[in-house]
């Protein structure tokens, strides 16, 4: 066997525990940034769902308060309807008829005139005044609704401001009215009641939505009615029914999606609800920025932590690698230098020994032959003394890489046995075998060029025994045979090749 394939089947299973160590610890970090992930993607929901449910509440809030709102000027509205149809209020002073019509309208903050119009518009009475200021108001969309339509119901206006020279005349508002008709259905008139849209600012003034979100009061048509905090100067009364996040809000009448602002371009979380079954729709755009800022500085610390513990624990695990390959190293080379003759390469005296016990248990268990060479160079005492030591031991290495390269099976093996004298285990070869290959060293050695200064070539005696399985034979026997048989080789001449079974 040669110490390359000793080499081989080393590195061949050492290598296995850094590849366990390095697909251990691959395994550990994709585990980690998969856990580090699903937590973060959990964490994104559940501020998406804490977000949403805080929108919900806030537009409910609003909902329940301008449906309350409403309902209080409809009130208002049918009381005046009823005491208006009441034949026996022609007779009294305007004073009392004044005090019968608007007994029922309710006195809120915002709330502007109570006026009752009469089939052309004109106003015949109006809650600031017992004699009402002389008015036309027969070209508003709500008195128009109410001519052409008997079934309005209560009917929202849209945002107007008011025509009188008074100080609020400024200011936006809307009108809640409602059709006034004859036992026949005739169109008799129209009881309207404005409202200052200053109103949802004060509603909207006690919430708090953040810096970068946005409340909105819409009508069924898009058309805007209140917002907080103002976009623009100019946006109350303008219609955004043509955007398709509000086309959707309208459709859908109440719920909650993400999508890009259109006055922005960020990304908004819309939520929103209608009004009772009133034509108003009540929506708050929160800034997915805002909502998930905190989100998202616990997702930078989380992953750059993650990231450098995985790159930390790649890092110790590569130098783990390199220490084990290292170490794998020192452990060959140390094999090596226990099995290997450092002057000449070849197998050593220990690895001889190892190798005639293990190839002889062998051979018995078989019962093939088992030869054995014992190589002498000849007369290298003088050779020695010739060239000095040091051309001795250039000649010692020319001998043992002429004697490796006569020897080809993988389990022949070629060792020094001692000073100038070699060894060949040769398994399962017979003395014919055995005798050959012995020639073909003896040969080789002798075509070899002569050192400087000398006249001929240096050459080597060959003793060779075989065992051949019978009883009685000891590897300590082959061996004396085989330099019983060198010594023979040496007495009738040297440079040849004895055998012991001759
Ligand atoms: P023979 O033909 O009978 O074998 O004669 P020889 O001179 O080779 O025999 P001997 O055993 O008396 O001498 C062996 C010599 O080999 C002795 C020593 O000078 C030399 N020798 C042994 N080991 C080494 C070595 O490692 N290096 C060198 N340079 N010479 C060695
Ligand atoms: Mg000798
Ligand atoms: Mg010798």
């Amino acid at each position: 066997m040669s110490a390359n394939r000793t080499h081989r089947s080393i590195t061949g299973s050492t290598r296995r525990p850094e590849l366990m160590l390095v697909l251990g610890s691959s395994l550990t970090v994709v585990s980690i940034i998969a856990i580090v992930t699903f937590l973060l993607i959990r964490e994104h929901a559940n501020a998406m769902q804490a977000a949403t449910r805080g929108a919900t509440n806030i537009v409910q809030l609003i909902d329940a308060d301008v449906l309350r709102n409403v309902e209080l000027y409809d009130l208002s509205l049918q009381g005046l309807i009823a005491a208006a149809q009441r034949d026996d209020l022609q007779q009294v002073s305007a004073q009392i008829r004044h005090l019968v019509l608007f007994d029922r309208a309710s006195t809120a903050r915002f709330k502007g005139d109570v006026l009752l119009l009469d089939k052309h518009g004109e106003v015949i009475a109006d809650s600031s005044l017992i004699q009402p200021k002389p008015g036309n108001f027969s070209d508003r969309d709500y008195f128009q609704a109410h001519v052409t339509h008997r079934d309005t119901g209560m009917f929202i206006s849209r945002p107007f401001k008011s025509r009188c020279d008074c100080a609020d005349s400024d200011q936006w508002r809307i009108s809640f009215s409602r059709r006034i008709s004859s036992p026949t259905g005739e169109f008799l008139g129209v009881a309207a009641a404005s409202m200052r849209l200053a109103y949802f600012d004060e509603l909207f003034s006690s919430l708090n939505i953040g810096t970068d979100s946005t409340l909105n009061v819409l009508d069924k048509d898009g058309i805007l009615l209140a917002q907080k905090p103002m976009l623009t100067d100019d946006s109350i009364g303008k219609s955004f029914g043509s955007r398709p996040n509000v086309i959707r809000i309208l459709h859908e009448g109440s719920g909650s999606f993400v999508s890009v602002s259109s006055m922005d371009h960020q990304d908004r979380l819309y939520t929103f609800s209608r009004v009772g079954n009133l034509p108003l729709t009540v929506s708050v755009a929160l800034s997915m920025d805002e909502l998930f800022a905190s989100w998202k500085r616990t997702a930078y610390v989380i992953s750059g932590a993650t990231g450098v513990l995985c790159i930390g624990l790649m890092w110790l695990t590569l130098q783990l690698c390199r220490e084990l390959r290292l170490r794998r190293h020192a452990e060959q080379e140390l094999a090596e230098q226990a099995a290997i003759d450092a002057l000449t390469g070849v197998a050593n005296r220990r690895t001889l020994d190892q190798a005639l016990n293990r190839e002889w248990s062998r051979a018995q268990r078989s019962g093939k032959p088992l030869s054995v060479l014992m190589i002498d160079a000849d007369h290298f005492k003088s050779f020695n003394d010739r060239h000095g030591h040091q051309g001795g031991d250039d000649a010692l290495r020319v001998l043992a890489r002429v004697i490796s390269e006569n020897i080809r099976r993988p389990s022949d093996l070629a060792a020094r046995y001692g000073g100038e004298e070699f060894s060949v285990v040769l398994a399962e070869t017979d003395t014919f075998g055995a005798l050959q290959i012995a020639e073909n060293i003896r040969a080789a050695v002798e075509q070899l060029p002569p050192f400087e200064g000398d006249e001929s070539p240096i050459t080597v005696s060959i003793g060779l025994s075989t065992s051949t399985g019978q009883p009685g034979e000891s590897l300590e026997n082959l061996m004396y045979a085989a330099d019983k048989a060198l010594y023979q080789a040496k007495h009738r001449g040297r440079n040849r090749v004895v055998s012991a079974q001759e």
